[in-house]
């Protein structure tokens, strides 16, 4: 199953705005020129004809594409006609009759809601609405462009459109957020009825105009056990609404985990276009672990490299050795509720876990931090999933 698949991501990097937290390689585009579109999205279709070989299997065929993900960046500002170029082309490139997920994210204001039937006439199936928060206050704080009232509309706009799976953003250890209005949030996103939560806590990214804001110390942000007391408040109430853990920051009612989320956490190929577009490549003679390649996150330098038929990534293809693909293997699968299998890992790994990260289990363990099965299998404890930044340290 690893490699039989592909899954496509494709990064727009326009935002109405940029948020003062927001580190994803993005740039303000109020306007969106038509020109601009065109020219980006012809630089996506030909990094896509240049690098989708490289997806292909043993036999020369192409993997049969699983997911596609169009993210940001606020891909939704795009046209329906701009997204259903790239969609189509990446139907194109790769083999496959089963079922596509195609997610696309959107953001909550006028001009996107206008498009999505649209949207989902091209096949997107699945929609990721960048909610954040039903608190105005916070919402003006996190410096989005959006208020409540418009996410209620573009949530209620999503669900007239009639998309199969609908998912919502929720962020929570925002600047002067309290467990109160978290709690606020979380029976607003209960009342809609989503299919899937995401739930970030807020990083202060260093270089963001919120870094130099905390550094001067005007950020009021909670301390650490209220961001834990948060924590555990979002898991027991989306629990309590029926909505499982499957991944540290995902939710879902069963049957609506996210395929194209999965593939990361699974090590699975994931083709990355765009600006600042990561891609997992598959095992090959020369990369028997696989690959990671990053694109430069620089708008120009990426269309004059796709114009000049250079490659737009931003180094050396990062090769797995044999170390780092057994400390991705042990934090990425520990990071989903299935947790780390032993025999899994063993089969593609010669030797069980605890052959190469014993103490570090040990000491997790001790802590508490870690649950052993009979067999060698690991999952984050309770604990653990309030720390899981500190458990996966241990493994890379
Ligand atoms: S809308 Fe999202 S991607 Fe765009 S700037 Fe804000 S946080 Fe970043």
């Amino acid at each position: 199953m690893r490699n039989s698949t592909v899954g496509v991501y494709v990064h727009i990097p326009f935002c109405e705005r940029v948020c003062p937290y927001c580190d994803f390689a993005v740039i303000a585009a109020p306007e969106l020129a038509a020109a601009q579109e065109t020219r980006y999205v012809d630089a996506l279709l030909h990094e896509l004809a240049a690098r989708s070989s490289v997806y292909q299997d043993a036999s020369g065929s192409g993997r049969h594409l699983a997911s596609v993900y169009l993210g940001g960046g606020t891909p939704s500002r795009l046209t329906p006609e701009s997204l259903a170029r790239i969609v189509d082309a990446i139907r194109a490139a790769f083999p496959g009759d089963g079922p596509l997920e195609t997610t696309l994210e959107v953001n909550p204001s006028t001009l996107e809601r206008s498009r999505l039937p649209d949207f989902r006439a091209l096949g997107v199936n699945r929609v990721s609405v960048g909610v954040q928060s039903f608190d105005d206050a916070v919402l003006k704080r996190l410096g989005r462009a959006h208020r409540v009232e418009e996410a209620h509309q573009t949530l209620a706009a999503c669900r007239a459109a009639g998309f199969p799976a609908i998912s919502l953003d929720l962020l929570f250890a925002a600047p002067g957020q309290r467990l109160a209005g978290l709690e606020s949030d979380l029976d607003r996103a209960l009342e809609f009825g989503p299919d899937h939560v995401s739930s970030y806590e807020l990083t202060i990214e260093s270089g963001t105009p919120f870094a130099l804001a905390a550094s001067r110390g005007q950020l009021s942000l909670p301390d650490e056990d209220e961001a834990i007391a948060m924590m555990e408040t979002i898991e027991a109430r989306l629990r309590a609404g029926g909505f499982e853990r499957y991944e540290i920051s995902n939710y879902a009612r069963p049957g609506f985990q996210a395929v194209h989320n999965r593939r990361y956490w699974e090590r699975q190929p994931v083709l990355g276009l765009g600006v600042g577009a990561f891609s997992t490549e598959p095992p090959s003679a020369a990369a028997p672990f696989g690959a990671r390649v990053s694109n430069v996150r620089d708008l120009r330098t990426y269309l004059d490299r796709i114009a000049q038929r250079r490659p737009p990534a931003a180094g050396p293809t990062e090769v797995f050795d044999a170390d780092t693909a057994r400390g991705e293997a042990a934090f990425l699968a520990l990071r989903g509720s299935r947790g780390l299998l032993a025999a899994e890992f063993e089969s593609e790994f010669g030797r069980l876990p605890r052959a190469f990260f014993g103490p570090a289990i040990d000491r997790l363990l001790e802590a508490g931090l870690l649950d052993e099965a009979g067999g060698g299998d690991l999952r984050l404890s309770a604990r653990g999933r309030l720390f899981a930044d500190s458990v996966f340290a241990e493994f890379v």
